[in-house]
């Protein structure tokens, strides 16, 4: 069930059965030459929705589909929130939930960068109703924090896709589940070297320094529509495991 898709008197029948809600969340950067610049965001999306796909008790949410992504500025095309407009944005996000009797929510998220500012964003949220004592009228909120590579069995099946340089950013598994989700926006060009550099960076005229065409470590070229169904298929069914249990208190 895609929250876009359905009306407020959809989403009030689905609050008698279920308090909890599935939010991917990700970002908007680079992705080298052949990567979408969307990857972040279309990879949590396209495994969400797959997973709701089978299940009716799953709520999808919108996307936030920008992050923390201030190192890729760059190169054209990419968008970033600072960490503090982040969290608040995420916070009313929660506020606008929970205001509605959601109680739990699940981000499913597409993008390392992300990860500080997400934990950040959950201890402002908790601390809100802490601070306002043990009498508080704010409603408890429990949420959870997962990117789609940790899911059970994800990444043993990237590695078996491709078990030699499929990087740190722009990695030949998230180029595969893009690609299948819209083969159509497939990108075949040369890439020089094949191989990616690894390594650290700060801003982002330090990151394409060290990064000329945006890649970290990986050889995209070995994306193919077929890998990134499987890495689909073993993500979707991860999270709906994952998700459940998350619903019902785990
Ligand atoms: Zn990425």
């Amino acid at each position: 069930m895609m929250l876009s898709l359905s009306t407020w008197c959809d989403v009030e029948a689905y609050l008698e059965r279920s308090r909890s809600i599935l939010l991917p969340i990700g970002s908007m950067e680079q992705h080298g030459p052949t990567g979408l610049i969307g990857t972040d965001a279309l990879c949590p999306q396209i495994i969400a929705e797959a997973a709701a796909a089978e299940e009716d008790d799953i709520l999808v949410g919108p996307t936030f589909n920008v992050g923390c992504a201030q190192h890729h500025l760059g190169f054209p095309g990419s968008i970033t929130l600072r960490p503090s407009t982040m969290i608040a944005a995420m916070q009313d996000w929660c506020a606008s939930l929970r205001r509605h009797g959601f109680e739990r929510i699940y981000w499913l998220n597409g993008h390392g960068g992300n990860v500080a500012t997400i934990s950040a964003a959950f201890a402002e949220v908790y601390a809100e109703r802490s601070l306002s004592g043990p009498d508080s009228e704010i409603p408890p909120l429990t949420m959870r924090q997962r990117n789609w590579w940790e899911l059970s069995g994800v990444m043993a099946t990237c590695q078996r896709l491709h078990p030699t340089n499929d990087g740190s950013h722009a990695t030949a598994s998230e180029v595969a589940v893009t690609y299948a989700a819209y083969p159509e926006q497939q990108r075949r060009v040369p890439l020089e070297p094949r191989v990616a550099p690894n390594g650290s960076f700060t801003d982002a005229e330090d990151y394409r320094s060290r990064f000329p065409d945006g890649r970290i470590g990986s050889d995209p070229s070995q994306a193919t529509v077929e890998g990134g169904q499987e890495i689909i298929d073993a993500a979707a069914k991860a999270l709906r495991d994952d998700y459940r249990r998350f619903a019902a208190g785990g």
